[in-house]
């Protein structure tokens, strides 16, 4: 089922959680959403799910308008960072409630348990209560619990987040693995860019309730449309009013920054008209790579990341004079850095 958003809105007293929001996600998709701590991911996850109403604007699930629809007749399955199993239930039963609850019969129930208990690589907990499970398989069981009633749209709000980082990393191979072979619709939140970037089909990034930019992961890396995406996007090199610096045509403009990330830099030993004259500050050795901090003749400094192959055939050595130039660079006008 694909999902349409419409511009929607939604305040908390002064508050604009949601602001005009207009967003397309297609049938079948995972897409996340993404951004920074209070942005208004949760909001809008919560609007698609009816656990909040939108001020203005309109939702349709498929070709239905649900703006005003009930939770129960969105046909959709939440599952939220806190686990909400039942605790005086083992794993089987908390996957067969939704089922019993809808009086399906009793060799569907069976079978669509099993099914779903393999689907998340739990069958042979089914006996045990959520209390002797570990937190991951906690959380598949909410998943497998959610999927028991097929949903058209699944929602996740964070569902890794209570999770040490291995765990999480097993558990977006298993939503990957589980969106694939179930085939609904999937929208998550997550803060996490690596999270979204490995996960997702779509990503929509998120920033001060608005939508800042829609795309796959390598479009939205690659080709970040806003300032705030490329540095929420990995680290970044920001250099103030420095257009042409490099001499490129491209980056004439004065009135831009310029935004490189550390390994598109090319530090050289040789002068080149493209290049800037700078100087090591400090050399960082990380193991698999290198980073080199400079400092331009301006006083500028600039981060850049080798490979520790390329830093043994450069032989730098802190206060040496070099000269960097970008592989790729980015320049956005003044105005849209903040
Ligand atoms: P996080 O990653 O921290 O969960 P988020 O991007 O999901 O952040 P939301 O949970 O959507 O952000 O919240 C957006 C803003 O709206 C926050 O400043 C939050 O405090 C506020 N907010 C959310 N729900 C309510 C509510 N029921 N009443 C008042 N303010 C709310």
């Amino acid at each position: 089922m694909s999902i349409l958003i419409e511009n929607v809105s939604k305040r908390f007293g002064s508050f604009q959680a949601v602001e005009s929001v207009n967003l397309e996600i297609k049938s079948g998709t995972l897409v996340a959403l993404l951004g920074p701590s209070g942005s208004g991911k949760s909001t809008l996850l919560r609007l698609i799910a009816g656990l909040e109403a939108p001020d203005s604007g309109r939702i349709w699930i498929g070709d239905r308008e649900v703006t005003a629809s009930s939770v129960q007749s969105r046909g959709i399955g939440f599952v939220f960072q806190h686990y909400a199993l039942f605790k005086h239930m083992t794993v089987r039963q908390n996957v067969a409630f939704g089922l019993e609850l809808r009086k399906a019969r009793a060799n569907y129930v069976r079978e669509r348990v099993e099914e779903l208990l393999d689907l998340v690589q739990l069958r042979g907990l089914a006996e045990r209560y959520p209390s002797q499970l570990s937190g991951g398989q906690r959380q598949r069981v909410a998943l497998a619990r959610t999927l028991a009633v097929d949903p058209q749209v699944l929602l996740l709000d964070e569902p890794f987040g209570a999770l040490d980082a291995k765990v999480r990393k097993e558990l977006r191979a298993s939503l990957r693995h589980l969106h694939e072979r179930v085939n609904v619709t999937t929208v998550f939140v997550t803060h996490d860019q690596e999270e979204a970037m490995e996960l997702s089909d779509e990503i929509v990034v998120f920033n001060k309730g608005r939508v800042e930019q829609v795309g796959t992961p390598p479009d939205i890396y690659d080709h970040p449309a806003t300032p705030f995406v490329m540095s929420f996007f990995g680290p970044v090199n920001v250099l103030p009013n420095s257009a042409g610096i490099f001499g490129l045509n491209n980056m004439e403009s004065t009135n831009s920054h310029v935004f490189l990330r550390p390994h598109d830099i090319v530090i050289q030993t040789h002068h080149e008209e493209t290049a800037a004259q700078a100087k090591v500050d400090r050399i960082v050795h990380l193991g698999w790579e290198v980073i080199v901090e400079l400092s331009l003749r301006d006083g500028q400094l600039v981060t850049v990341n080798l490979t520790r192959e390329l830093f043994k055939q450069l032989q730098l050595e802190p206060q040496q004079q070099v000269y960097v130039k970008p592989k790729r660079a980015k320049t956005f006008p003044l105005h849209a850095y903040s």
